[in-house]
C-alpha cells in the first residue's frame, strides 16, 4: 500500500531524547529553548513560544491578543476543526467565509464584506501547505484594525514573496502533531515579532507565572516537554530536505496528471512557496469516475487517497446549530467538499510509487 502519511523520525532523535531522559529535566527546559530558536530561524520571527499542541497555540495566541467573548473572528469553514474550536474555546464568535477556488484559502472579497463592528481578528489558514493571500489580508486588516492570526499548522517553511508564514500576521500558529511536515509527537508553537505578545504567551502557558508562585494573571498549563522538544530539534534538521522532496514529488505528479479530463492539479500561486502538506486535486463533473468512487478504486489498487475534508465544518450539526458560529454563503467551499482528493506526496515516496500513482489515476480516469 502506498500510504498518504508516513511518519519516519529524523536520525539522531533517539540520542537527543535519551539525553533528556538522562538529564532529569523533562519539561520546558534547554531543549524547549533550542526548539524555539530553531523555529525562529525557520520563520525569521523574533519570538517563538512552544506549547503543547497546535490547537493550544491557536487558543493561546487568541488569548494573548485579548480576543474573547464579544469579539468576532473571521475564518473559513474549509479547514480542520481545530481552527474553529480554538475560536469557540475563547468564547468568541466565528464568522466563516468562503475560500478562493484556485488555492482553497480565505477569499479576501468575502472577508471584506463579512467584517463588521465586532470583528477584531481574522484567522486565515495556509491550507495544504500553501500560504493564503497574506498581502491582501494584511492590507485589509490594517485598514480595519484587525489582528491577524495565521493558522500555519500545515505550512512549516511555506513563504510568500520570500517571507515565511508565521512571520506575516500578528501571530503565527504551528502544529507539530505526528502527521505534520515536521513533528514533536504532540506540540505547537506560536511565532510573533511582538515582544509583548510573546511575553504574555510565556506567562499564560505557565499558570500566569513569570516567577515561581508569582501569579500575574490566571493562566494555564500549556507547556511542552523537553522530550517532545528533543524530537522537534532533531526533526527540524530534516525539514528543508523533506520539503524539497515533497515539492519535487508534487511537480512529478502535476506533470504526470496533466490533461486528464475532469481532474485539476493543485497550482502554486505566483510568489508563493507551497510546501505540499497535502497534494490535493479536484475531481470535477467531467471526470470518468466520481471522487468517492475514485478513492475506492485507488484503494483497491494499493494507493491510499482521501478527501481532506469530506465535509466543510459548517455542515456538521454541532457547528451549524452553534449560537456562536455564523456562516456566510460558501459556494466554493461546498464545491471543494464535493471535489477534493488528496494523493500521497510524502517525502518517502519512491520513483516507482510516483509512477504507479500517475499510471493508476490515468487508467481510472483517462
Ligand atoms: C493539525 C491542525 C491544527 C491543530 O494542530 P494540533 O497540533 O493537532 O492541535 C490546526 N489547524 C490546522 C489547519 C491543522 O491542520
Amino acid at each position: 500500500m502506498i500510504r498518504l502519511v508516513e511518519v519516519r523520525l529524523a536520525e539522531g532523535t533517539q540520542k537527543l531524547v535519551s539525553e533528556v531522559l538522562d538529564s532529569g529535566h523533562l519539561v520546558q527546559g534547554p531543549l524547549v529553548r533550542r526548539f524555539e530558536s530553531e523555529v525562529c530561524d525557520l520563520t525569521g520571527t523574533d519570538h517563538a513560544v512552544a506549547v503543547s499542541s497546535g490547537t493550544v497555540a491557536l487558543v493561546a495566541a487568541l488569548e494573548a491578543l485579548g480576543i474573547g467573548p464579544g469579539d468576532e473572528v473571521v475564518s473559513t469553514p474549509w479547514t480542520f476543526a481545530a481552527t474553529l474550536n480554538a475560536i469557540l474555546e475563547r468564547g468568541a464568535r466565528a464568522r466563516l467565509v468562503d475560500i478562493r477556488p484556485d488555492d482553497f484559502t480565505l477569499d479576501v472579497d468575502a472577508l471584506l464584506s463579512a467584517v463588521g463592528p465586532s470583528t477584531t481578528a481574522v484567522l486565515p489558514v495556509h491550507l495544504y501547505g500553501q500560504p493564503a493571500d497574506m498581502p491582501a489580508i494584511l492590507g485589509l486588516a490594517q485598514r480595519r484594525d484587525l489582528a491577524v492570526i495565521e493558522d500555519a499548522a500545515q505550512a512549516h517553511g511555506a513563504a510568500i514573496h520570500g517571507q515565511a508564514v508565521g512571520s506575516l500576521g500578528t501571530a503565527g500558529c504551528f502544529s507539530f502533531y505526528a502527521t505534520k511536515n515536521v513533528t514533536t509527537g504532540e506540540g505547537g508553537v506560536v511565532t510573533t515579532n511582538d515582544g509583548n505578545v510573546a511575553d504574555r504567551l510565556r506567562t499564560l502557558r505557565n499558570q500566569g507565572m513569570r516567577q515561581r508562585y508569582g501569579y500575574e494573571m490566571p493562566g494555564h498549563n500549556y507547556r511542552m516537554t523537553d522530550i517532545c522538544a528533543a524530537i522537534g530539534v532533531a526533526e527540524m534538521g530534516e525539514l528543508a530536505a523533506r520539503t524539497e522532496r515533497r515539492r519535487a514529488n508534487a511537480a512529478r505528479l502535476t506533470e504526470g496528471l496533466a490533461g486528464i479530463p475532469g481532474l485539476t492539479t493543485p497550482g502554486e500561486q505566483p510568489g508563493r512557496r507551497h510546501v505540499f502538506h497535502q497534494y490535493t486535486v479536484r475531481i470535477g463533473a467531467g471526470a470518468r469516475l466520481g471522487r468517492d468512487a475514485l478513492i475506492d478504486e485507488l484503494t483497491v489498487r494499493g494507493i491510499e487517497a482521501a478527501a481532506y475534508y469530506p465535509q466543510a465544518l459548517h455542515d456538521y450539526a454541532c457547528y451549524r446549530d452553534h449560537p456562536r458560529v455564523v456562516t456566510e454563503p460558501v459556494p466554493q467551499t461546498e464545491q471543494a467538499a464535493r471535489e477534493v482528493l488528496s494523493l500521497p506526496v510524502h517525502p518517502w515516496l519512491t520513483e516507482p510509487d510516483l509512477d504507479q500513482i500517475v499510471t493508476t489515476v490515468r487508467e481510472l480516469l483517462g
